[in-house]
């Protein structure tokens, strides 16, 4: 059984490896390090639950009740809060809620263990543990086992709040087994998701310039830089260091094939409530929150999310602004796949991360010890002579 024609069709959420009965799937990174599932021929018995799963491919359910739905411009009310978050903090005023009901947040953060180097869902049922989801991490971020978790909180009893790309909450709605009345999900407005191998490679790549350890990062550093500008921030032995290096290759549009053909990025949206950054803010509310340190546009789409709205809508300060056209474009088509896509992952397979930052984003390379961008490769190619010598 082919599950994956081409690999535009695979969002990568892992539904198909959690659901099949006999565990037959198995996700495998590709060179460029999104994860594509992976049949074992020899247990797969051709029930095809795997396919009819997969929202992706078979469609996902529309969950939108209101038309137009009810459109919010938010702040959280505590500076400290928005700007610790991507935009306007939204989130944290909902999953307080959650929090306060006892209930459990599932958010994408930076691992326990490998802490910035890997990007995961994961389950928080106290605020310290719901800070780590706090901010736009701008790679895929791995759901490992999160749906059966989350279908076990669900039927424990427990509340539960999911949120992801439109595709994560997708899938969730699809591998679980039926509706759930302490389910909620908020999905984001989303351009597309880079690799988390691209990410560390550009990790190791600062540590090697820096002669140090990175201790973390932020992908869009709204302290330093402000909302709108686009910059990360890396902090290599207690110092941060400021660059537009991997912001420039997410801008290359260098994004996971899938995202090029989203389901997702339209009006009907799958989450309860939908959070995105509020550009146009300048024409839809002249004047307010004019200072470059976020907005959050959410969209209330279902009754659901609109009793999870109410509950949490006093800890923020709010403007209606449901009859505004709103002018994000992944709320009508996917990203478009840029002509250089196919070019740039050969050179990255050929030449390397450093060579990519250098063609792709202006970067030249600057290890420690004197060694430029051809220096580095020279190494490199040194390094493999020396092992395959060995072998
Ligand atoms: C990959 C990506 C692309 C985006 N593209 C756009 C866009 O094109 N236009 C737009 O208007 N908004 C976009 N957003 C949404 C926006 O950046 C904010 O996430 C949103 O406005 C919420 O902000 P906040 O201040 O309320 O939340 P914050 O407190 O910053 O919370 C962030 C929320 O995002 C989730 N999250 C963070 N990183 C990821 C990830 N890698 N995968 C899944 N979930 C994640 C967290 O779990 C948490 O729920 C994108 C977000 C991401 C993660």
């Amino acid at each position: 059984m082919e599950l994956v024609k081409k690999k535009e069709d695979c969002c990568g959420c892992r539904t198909c490896e959690k659901v099949c009965p006999k565990d037959a799937i198995r996700m495998e990174e590709d060179l460029c390090g999104f994860l594509y599932p992976k049949i074992d021929p020899d247990k797969c018995v051709d029930c095809g639950l795997c396919l009819q799963k997969c929202a992706f491919q078979s469609g996902y359910q529309k969950r939108k009740e209101y038309d137009p739905f009810y459109a919010y411009g938010v702040r959280h009310k505590k500076e400290a809060v928005y700007m610790d978050s991507r935009s306007g903090g939204v989130f944290t005023a909902l999953s307080d809620h959650i929090l306060r009901r006892s209930g459990v947040v599932y958010g994408a953060g930076p691992d326990r263990e490998k802490g910035i180097f890997y990007i995961r869902h994961e389950e928080a049922d106290t605020e310290e543990g719901r800070n780590r989801f706090r901010g736009s991490k701008y790679v895929q971020s791995d759901l490992n086992d999160v749906f059966p978790e989350v279908k076990k909180r669900l039927d424990e009893g427990r509340t539960v709040l999911f949120t992801g790309t439109g595709c994560q909450v997708g899938a969730l709605y699809a591998y679980l087994p039926r509706g759930y009345d302490n389910l909620y999900t908020l999905d984001l407005v989303c351009y597309g998701v880079m690799s988390q191998k691209l990410w560390v490679d550009f990790l190791h790549m600062r540590e090697k310039e820096k002669g140090g350890k990175v201790e973390t990062a932020e992908f869009r550093d709204k302290k330093t830089c402000g909302w709108k500008a686009h910059r990360e921030t890396v902090v290599i032995d207690g110092k941060p260091y400021t660059t537009r290096i991997f912001a420039k290759l997410f801008g290359g549009k260098w994004i996971r094939p899938s995202c090029f053909s989203c389901i997702y990025t339209n009006k009907e949206r799958v989450g309860d409530i939908t959070l995105a950054d509020f550009w146009g803010h300048e024409d839809a509310i002249p004047g307010m929150w004019d200072d470059d340190k976020g907005i959050s546009l959410i969209l209330v789409n279902t009754s659901r999310g609109r009793e999870l709205w109410e509950a949490a809508k006093d800890e923020v300060d709010y403007v209606d602004v449901t009859t505004y056209p709103f002018r994000h474009s992944r709320m009508r088509t996917p990203t478009k796949k840029p002509d250089t896509y196919d070019a740039f992952w050969m050179d990255y397979e050929k030449e390397g991360f450093a060579f990519c930052a250098e063609k792709y984003a202006g970067h030249k390379m600057k290890a420690r010890g004197g060694g430029g961008p051809e220096r580095e490769e020279g190494l490199a190619r040194k390094f493999i002579k020396r092992l395959l010598g060995r072998i």
